[in-house]
């Protein structure tokens, strides 16, 4: 199908792109990769009556790595992000989700802000950023607010962004310790079946710290605070695994569609989150 009409705007400064979100109000919408957003219009379900191009800001597309931590810009691809070596060896968690995201194509143009924006339960990178504890930082007319990922998504397609507000960056701490992404999927280039993100740390042979966020698994990403909390201070043995993925159970609300059931997705949830986990510690 083609969209509806549009007019189509290429801001070269920040402050001119948040000027016409405010002057066309609900009619307008950002465009990063368009990878998610031109299909929406293709098939009609969104109808965008003022597109604004961001990829003139070459300001967005920045990745600046220091002792504090990791800042992305918004406008970074997801082929940048595994291009990059010193990201590679600063979270190396971020490679290895990039990777399982669609196919080299899409990965060639997709941001990493157009995913964690989107507000798609089945994007990859919400629910890292919030197993990494990311900070995201969104500009308006009123100035810059910084929003936690934990905070960020409220149902599908609804998020804490204001219509006129521009996600402009991605910040977190450099994490320590163990990691993994795990995610299981039909076929190469297709969204999860169920993906989980793990990080730990290890001290004297236990779980010193751990964070742990599920992906396509509810109408949001779901950061499993209980999961977490099952790992710490034990050894990582079965028993431990075992209580981690009975809470990480009680926190998604995984629905039937093309990808299964209920049932096979929260088992599928329960096979991954282990996996991951027993991937992440052996890395601690
Ligand atoms: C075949 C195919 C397979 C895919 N498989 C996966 C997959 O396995 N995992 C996965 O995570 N994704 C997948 N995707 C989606 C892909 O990663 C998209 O590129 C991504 O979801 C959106 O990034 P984008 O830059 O293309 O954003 P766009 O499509 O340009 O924008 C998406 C939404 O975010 C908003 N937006 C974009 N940037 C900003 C910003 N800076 N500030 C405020 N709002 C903004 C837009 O207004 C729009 O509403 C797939 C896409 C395709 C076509």
């Amino acid at each position: 199908m083609i969209s509806s009409a549009f007019e189509y705007h290429r801001p070269v400064d920040l402050a001119s792109a948040v000027g016409l979100l405010v002057q066309h109000g609900g009619d307008a919408r950002v465009i990063a990769g368009g990878h998610s957003l031109i299909p929406m219009m293709k098939l009609r379900m969104a109808d965008v009556p003022h597109l604004v191009d961001l990829q003139a800001l070459t300001d967005l597309k920045e990745i600046t790595i220091s002792t504090s931590g990791v800042t992305i810009g918004a406008m970074v691809t997801q082929a940048d992000l595994i291009a990059h070596d010193g990201l590679a060896k600063a979270a190396p968690i971020l490679r290895e989700a990039a990777l399982q995201i669609a196919d080299p194509q899409v990965r060639n143009v997709g941001t990493v802000g157009g995913n964690v924006a989107n507000g798609d339960p089945g994007n990859d990178m919400p629910g890292l950023m919030q197993c990494l504890c990311a900070t995201f930082r969104l500009v308006g007319p009123g100035g810059a607010r910084d929003v936690a990922a934990r905070d960020f998504y409220h149902s599908v397609y609804v998020t804490e962004r204001k219509d006129d507000e521009i996600l402009t960056t991605i910040s977190f701490a450099t994490p320590t310790g163990g990691y993994a992404y795990e995610k299981q999927k039909r076929k190469i280039g297709d969204y999860a079946t169920a993906a989980a993100a793990v990080l730990l740390t290890r001290s004297g042979g236990k779980v010193a710290t751990a964070s742990i966020a599920m992906t396509n698994l509810s109408d949001r990403p779901i950061w499993s605070q209980g999961a977490a909390a099952a790992l710490l201070g034990s050894e990582c043995g079965k028993d431990a695994v075992a209580a981690a993925v009975a809470a990480m159970l009680g926190d998604i609300d995984p629905q039937q569609d093309n990808r299964g059931p209920i049932e096979f997705k929260r088992h599928v949830a329960g096979v991954i989150l282990a996996r991951a986990i027993a991937r992440a510690w052996s890395r601690a």
